[in-house]
C-alpha cells in the first residue's frame, strides 16, 4: 500500500527537523504571550463553507464527508474558522477583552500536490481576537519578522496592504467591475465566473493574460476610506517604531474572503522555491467572529507553512541540528549473562541516563557498531570475565580509555566519564 496522494511521513531521521521548528514556533508565541489552542481538525461544513466565504480553498479544495449519523463535516482546510468557533461556542470573549491564542497543526486540502504543496500540511497559526488596533498588527506582524530571524532566515520579505474596511471594499469593487468588465471576453473562463461571484479574487489569478489585465486595474489602497487610511497610516508608523522591514505591496489580497484593512506575507526569496514561495501569512478580519454567532469583534491572525519553513531552512543551510546520542551501550557477550546486565541497565536509567543494549546477544563486532552508529558515549561491557567476577569493562568511545571495574562503582564511574 502507498500513502495517499499528497500526503508524506515523516520518518524518525526526519522527525529532529520538525521538533525543532515546533520549538522556535512554541517559544516565540510564549515569548508574545500566546497561549496554546487545540480544536478538532473536522468541523461541521458549517464552520468552513459560510456564505460570504467564496475562496477556491473553501469552495473547491475542502475534503466534505458525511459521518455515520449523516452530519455534514469537512477536514479544516485551515485554522482560523476552527478556532473561532471555539471562541463564540467557550463563550471566550466573556473572559477578557482580548485572546491570544496559537496552534500548531495539520489542514487539509484537495490541491495538486507539488514541492511545497500538500494535501495535508501542518501550519503554525495564532490568532489575537477581540481589539481592533494598528498597534496589535504590528505587533502580529513584528513577531512573524521575530520568527523568521530566529530560525535564522536571511532571505525573506515582508509585503503588507491595506484592502480596507467594508466600505472601501464597495467603492473599490464597483471601480474594479467597471475597470474589467470591457475586458470580460479575455478574461479566463474563471475569472469570468469571478467577475459576477467575487471580483476581489481576480486579482489573485494565476493566468498570464489575466495578469496583464490586472496589471493596470485600480488598486483597494486608492478606495480606502478615511478611517482605514487613517489605520494603514498608524500601522507603518507603528511597524517603523519595531523596526520591521516591510514593503508595501498594493496589489496583495490573500487567498481568502474573510480579511478587511491590513493583510500581509512572508515570502522566502529563496532560489528554487518557485510559485510555493510564500511561507506564511494572514490579516485582520472584522466579521469572522459575527458570522459564527458572535458579538461583533475585530480579529488578527496568521499562518506559516511548516514544510515551507522546513524547505527554507535546508535551502538556506540554517538547520543546525544536535546529533543524537546516548550515554550508554551495554555489549552483552551471551544470553546468559541477560540478567546481569539487565540490572545494569535499570540501574543505569534509574539514575537518568540514556542507555541501551543489544537484543541479539551478536558479535562483539556487530554490536560495538550498534553501539557508534547511535553516538554511545560510554560503552559498558559484559564478557565472561566481567560476569564471573562481578564486574563491568567501562571505555570512553572518545578518548578510546578502558578501565575494568567493580560493578558497584559503575555509576560513579559513568559520572566521572560523563561529568554529569
Ligand atoms: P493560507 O492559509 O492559504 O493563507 O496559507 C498560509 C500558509 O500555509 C502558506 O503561506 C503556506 O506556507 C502554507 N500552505 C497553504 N497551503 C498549503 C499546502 N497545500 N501545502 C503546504 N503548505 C501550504
Amino acid at each position: 500500500m502507498n500513502r495517499a496522494k499528497g500526503t508524506y511521513d515523516v520518518l524518525p531521521n526526519d522527525i529532529k527537523k520538525w521538533q525543532y521548528l515546533e520549538n522556535i514556533a512554541k517559544n516565540i508565541a510564549t515569548k508574545y504571550n500566546f497561549s496554546e489552542i487545540r480544536t478538532p481538525i473536522f468541523e461541521y461544513s458549517g464552520v468552513f463553507h459560510r456564505e460570504s466565504e467564496l475562496s477556491d480553498m473553501v469552495t473547491k479544495e475542502t475534503y466534505n464527508f458525511k459521518d455515520k449519523g449523516n452530519r455534514d463535516l469537512t477536514l479544516r482546510p485551515e485554522g482560523t474558522a476552527g478556532v473561532i468557533r471555539a471562541y463564540v461556542e467557550n463563550k471566550l470573549y466573556v473572559e477578557s477583552d482580548l485572546l491570544k491564542v496559537y496552534s500548531i497543526g495539520p489542514n487539509f486540502r484537495y490541491e495538486r500536490p507539488q514541492k511545497g504543496r500538500y494535501r495535508q500540511f501542518s501550519q503554525f497559526s495564532l490568532e489575537a481576537i477581540g481589539i481592533k488596533s494598528a498597534l496589535l498588527d504590528a505587533e502580529v506582524i513584528k513577531m512573524s519578522q521575530e520568527f523568521i530571524e530566529t530560525l535564522g532566515l536571511k532571505n525573506v520579505s515582508i509585503e503588507i496592504n491595506s484592502i480596507g474596511d467594508l466600505k472601501s471594499r464597495e467603492n473599490y469593487l464597483e471601480a474594479l467591475v467597471n475597470y474589467l468588465t470591457p475586458f470580460k471576453e479575455e478574461l479566463s473562463n474563471d475569472s469570468k465566473e469571478r467577475l459576477i461571484k467575487n471580483p476581489l479574487r481576480i486579482l489573485d489569478s494565476k493566468d498570464k493574460k489575466d495578469q496583464e489585465i490586472i496589471k493596470d486595474a485600480p488598486k483597494p489602497i486608492d478606495y480606502l476610506s478615511v478611517e482605514s487610511s487613517n489605520y494603514f497610516n498608524e500601522l507603518l508608523k507603528y511597524l517603523k517604531i519595531f523596526n520591521v522591514n516591510y514593503k508595501v505591496n498594493n496589489q496583495l489580497v490573500r487567498g481568502l474572503d474573510y480579511y478587511s484593512d491590513t493583510v500581509f506575507e512572508v515570502k522566502a526569496e529563496i532560489k528554487d522555491f518557485g510559485a510555493q514561495n510564500v511561507l506564511g501569512g494572514g490579516g485582520r478580519y472584522d466579521n469572522l467572529v459575527s458570522e459564527l454567532g458572535g458579538p461583533k469583534t475585530s480579529a488578527i491572525g496568521f499562518a506559516f507553512g511548516m514544510e515551507r519553513l522546513l524547505y527554507a531552512l535546508e535551502a538556506e543551510e540554517v538547520l543546525n541540528l544536535e546529533e543524537d546520542s546516548l550515554d550508554v551501550f551495554i555489549i552483552n557477550f551471551s544470553k546468559e549473562f541477560n540478567l546481569y546486565t539487565t540490572s545494569l541497565l535499570t540501574e543505569l536509567r534509574n539514575n537518568n541516563y540514556f542507555v541501551d543494549l543489544d537484543f541479539t546477544n551478536k558479535s562483539f563486532k556487530s554490536q560495538l557498531k550498534k553501539a557508534l552508529k547511535l553516538n554511545a558515549k560510554i560503552l559498558v561491557i559484559v564478557g565472561d570475565e566481567e560476569f564471573n567476577n562481578n564486574m563491568v569493562t567501562v571505555k570512553n568511545t572518545k578518548t578510546e580509555e578502558q578501565t575494568t571495574i567493580k560493578k558497584d562503582e559503575l555509576i560513579k564511574t559513568i559520572k566521572k566519564e560523563l561529568g554529569y
